[in-house]
């Protein structure tokens, strides 16, 4: 039976580097959760066991499931039907094995059906999703997402939507609009506040939106009438189960075919405020994308993986001159050269995710309790090197 993790001796590497004790110590509380959750780790070998655990199901499932699917999907691609997209059939069948793997939400904390994973076992579940179908990872990946709710939104909002993403509920983030792509400081998409109804309503269009059609979505929006720039832009929480968002159409690219690039019109949709008003783009979209950067550089790191597999494979079977091609210097260099790059790119984004891991946790327990003087320089430490 193939398994994506087991057969990649690099990733074990990365994931038994001396910085994970500081972070598993750190995520862990110190294990204060063992006697709550049956399935909380004991001490750091009983965390770093469950990882293991864990990756070796990502694995099997990805080299069983996934990489198998790949191809059929993106022949097949998403469809979209009156109004709604609908995931080629092999897309669907990846989810659901994820899903029922318990593989949705695995960083949010247990009391909302999370695995309180690191982000470093996470973005190596992503790593190994991405070598199996790259376009799958940007829907499995979107639970990230979930993240900035877990910082950001009210304990009431955390309750209502954490749960349902540790269950399988997909996720989106409508920030792109046809005026606003890398300056999101024009995002016109407009949020009003009804005080009849205590609600507020988006109305406007988006466009490029990954998995646009998911069950929760993060929007930005202008709230703030009158103004043109960044500090007028909030961000809210979209529930498709309320209405009010169509797809109008699936962009047909030339790769990850399998991934839904949505363009979807809003007509007074009801959504809610996520954290405080005008902060939208200062300060949610930057943790947003922050984490969204980490799951597209695991993406690109299982790409590469892929590729040099296949053209490693595909070197020692081909024979030119009656001996395989990878025996001629020239071949066997660029094969090298391949390996070289993705060794050192895997290198990079283990580096940087446990520099984030350590900071975004200090963070979530600085709202906890006061940090120590330590604390708060290795925060600002980690926080400086991640940010490089
Ligand atoms: C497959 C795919 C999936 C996507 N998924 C999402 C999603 O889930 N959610 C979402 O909100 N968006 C998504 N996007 C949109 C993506 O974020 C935008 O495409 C991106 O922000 C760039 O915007 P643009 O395409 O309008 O290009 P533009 O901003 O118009 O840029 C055009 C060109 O100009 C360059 N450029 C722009 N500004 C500068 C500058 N200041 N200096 C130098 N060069 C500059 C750009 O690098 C680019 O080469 C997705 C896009 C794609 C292709």
């Amino acid at each position: 039976m193939g398994n994506f993790y087991t057969d990649n001796p690099d990733l074990k590497f990365q994931l038994q580097h001396p910085l994970m004790k500081r972070i598993v110590e750190l995520k862990e509380r110190n294990f204060t959760e063992k006697d709550k959750y049956d399935y909380a780790p004991q001490d750091f070998e009983d965390a770093m066991d469950s990882y293991d655990k864990v990756l070796e199901i990502v694995g099997e499932i990805c080299a069983e499931v996934v990489a198998p699917n790949a191809e059929s999907v993106d022949h097949e691609g998403p469809k979209l039907e009156n109004g709604r997209v609908k995931y080629a059939t092999g897309t669907q069948v990846n989810l659901d094995a994820l899903k029922q793997a318990g593989l949705m939400g695995m960083s949010l904390p247990r009391r909302f059906g999370g695995l309180n994973f690191p982000i470093v076992p996470y973005i190596m579940a992503a790593d190994i999703v991405s070598r199996a179908d790259a376009s799958f990872v940007n829907i499995w990946g979107l639970q990230d997402c979930a993240e900035t709710i877990n910082e950001f939104a009210s304990e009431e909002q955390k309750m209502r939507y954490l749960p349902r993403v540790c269950q399988g509920a997909t996720m989106a983030m409508d920030l792109t609009e046809p005026d606003a792509g890398s300056d999101l400081q024009a995002v016109m998409l407009k949020a009003t506040y009804d005080e009849k109804t205590n609600q507020w309503y988006l109305n406007g269009v988006k466009r490029f939106i990954t998995n646009g059609d998911g069950d929760i979505a993060l929007v930005l929006a202008r709230s703030e009438e009158g103004t043109t720039d960044g500090r007028g832009l909030s961000m809210f929480i979209y529930d498709r189960r309320n209405g009010g968002v169509t797809v109008r159409r699936i962009e047909n690219k030339m790769g990850i075919k399998g991934s839904p690039t949505c363009e979807l019109v809003f007509k007074n949709a009801p959504a809610e405020l996520c954290g405080q008003r005008r902060l939208g783009l200062i300060k949610y979209v930057m943790a947003l994308m922050n984490g969204a950067r980490l799951g597209i550089a695991a993406q690109s790191v299982g790409i590469s993986e892929a590729a040099y597999r296949e053209a490693l494979a595909y070197a020692k079977e081909r024979q030119q001159f009656g001996k395989p091609i990878i025996e001629f210097p020239a071949i066997y260099e660029m094969i090298s050269v391949m390996k070289a790059k993705l060794d050192a790119s895997r290198a990079l984004l283990y580096e940087t995710a446990r520099y984030v891991d350590i900071y975004k946790t200090l963070i979530h327990i600085s709202e906890e309790r006061e940090l120590t003087k330590e604390e708060k320089e290795e925060l600002k430490k980690y926080q400086k090197w991640a940010d490089l």
